[in-house]
């Protein structure tokens, strides 16, 4: 069969691979403990599973408005006015079947042969991908360790031409855990509206922050026009499997937006849609009780993968990620990370899923139970050990 040319462009996320192989080697008897999946491990609360039972026996399992549930778009203006920052109203705001199709519909609504997007490296391979996908340039943004895993703005400045068309930032990010400061937002804010950028600001981990503040771009003075906000209940709420995300829009993207949920999903699931109402307006204690125990977490992950010899692991700001620099092991983060899973069962990233820069690197992620997380520290310094054994022998 001849496929479209354009199918040669488009890149994958290689987390659901890792995954897969991993089962297979459990298929195998083998234990393997999961840290490769950027989920909660929690359930979706009681109180949202109830909702969503409801709907589904009062009778939200017809077609809905093509731009989402009118209460559920009140209530997502609400609560970003409320959180973000910003007034937004419920005609700008968007509902799809999870956060990811955002990225697609934006990069497929403004990207076009020529354009240049700018995106983070290490960063959420769909950026890339997707442009790519479109026929448009990749340029990315280098995002170090040795810079905090925040953004250089002189470097992001320096990158910026006249055929840059879409910025793409992700804080609290992954896979590093970084968060952009105040400082950061307002610079990048300047640099949008002076070189007339569209910012895609992916927020989805907002709610996941230990120390310091979330801030929305969207929030500046005359930024809500020219970003693209990005967010969903996946991660704030445990409901991964449910396929809600929202964006609030500038305006001139609400036709296109409309246009491609049509010929692509037709709407978001109703019952689900009912839920995601009763997440937004229900009791928050569950997603408090979530971000207290990601913090315990964190704390073991940093402290036990630093005492690993070679291992030099930042303590990361927000979302639920680790991205150690294992270069101290000899290996690189691919090797590492091959080797984890063959030979200790602990399955984590190569940095390389993410782009380029962070070669050195694995992303781990602590959305699993401290048990499981003491255990995978226990293989991952056997299998350090095992390797510096063999160095030197
Ligand atoms: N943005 C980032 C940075 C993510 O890590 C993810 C999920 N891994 C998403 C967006 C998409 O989430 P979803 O489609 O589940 O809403």
């Amino acid at each position: 069969m001849r496929l479209a040319s354009r199918m040669s462009a488009i890149g994958t996320e290689t987390a659901f691979e890792a995954a897969a192989r991993a089962r297979e080697l459990e298929a195998t008897g083998r234990s393997v403990i999961h840290l490769e999946i950027g989920e909660p491990d929690f359930d979706t609360p009681a109180n949202i599973r109830a909702a969503a039972k409801r709907g589904l026996d009062e009778g939200y399992t017809h077609y809905g408005p093509v731009l989402g549930l009118p209460a559920l778009r009140e209530a997502i203006a609400a609560d970003v006015t409320a959180r973000k920052g910003f007034a937004a109203s419920p005609e700008r705001v968007v509902v799809t079947p999870g956060a990811k199709p955002i990225m697609f519909y934006a990069i497929e609504a403004l990207i076009e042969p020529g354009d240049e997007v700018i995106f983070p490296d290490p960063g959420f391979p769909i950026y890339e991908s997707m442009t790519r996908y479109c026929g448009g340039t990749p340029v990315r943004l280098p995002i170090r360790q040795s810079n905090d895993f925040r953004i250089d703005l002189d470097e992001l400045a320096g990158m910026i031409t006249p055929r840059t068309k879409l910025l793409v930032i992700n804080s609290p990010a992954n896979p590093t855990g970084g968060l952009f400061t105040r400082g950061d937002i307002e610079r990048i804010g300047e640099l949008a509206v002076q070189h007339d950028l569209v910012v895609l600001a992916d927020e989805i981990y907002g709610r996941i922050v230990y120390e310091g503040e979330h801030v929305s771009l969207a929030s500046l003075p005359g930024l809500a026009d020219r970003t693209i906000v990005l967010d969903g209940f996946s991660k704030t709420y445990a409901m991964t499997g449910w396929r809600l995300g929202y964006a609030i829009l500038p305006e001139p993207l609400l036709l296109p937006f409309s246009r491609l949920i049509v010929n692509s999903v037709s709407c978001t699931s109703m019952f689900s849609q009912v839920a995601a109402v009763e997440a937004l307006t229900g009791p928050q204690d569950a997603v408090d009780t979530m971000v207290e125990e990601f913090r315990a977490r964190r704390a073991l992950i940093v402290a036990g993968l630093n005492a690993i010899p070679g291992i030099d692991c930042h303590e990361p700001a927000g979302a639920f990620y680790v991205f150690p620099d294992v270069s101290g092991t000899g290996l690189d983060g691919a090797a590492f990370a091959d080797g984890l899973l063959a030979e200790a069962g602990v399955c984590v990233l190569a940095g390389t899923a993410f782009g380029q820069v962070g070669r050195d690197h694995v992303r781990i992620s602590y959305a699993n139970s401290r048990e499981n997380l003491a255990e995978a520290l226990r293989r991952i310094g056997a299998f350090v050990a095992a390797r510096s054994q063999a160095g030197s022998a």
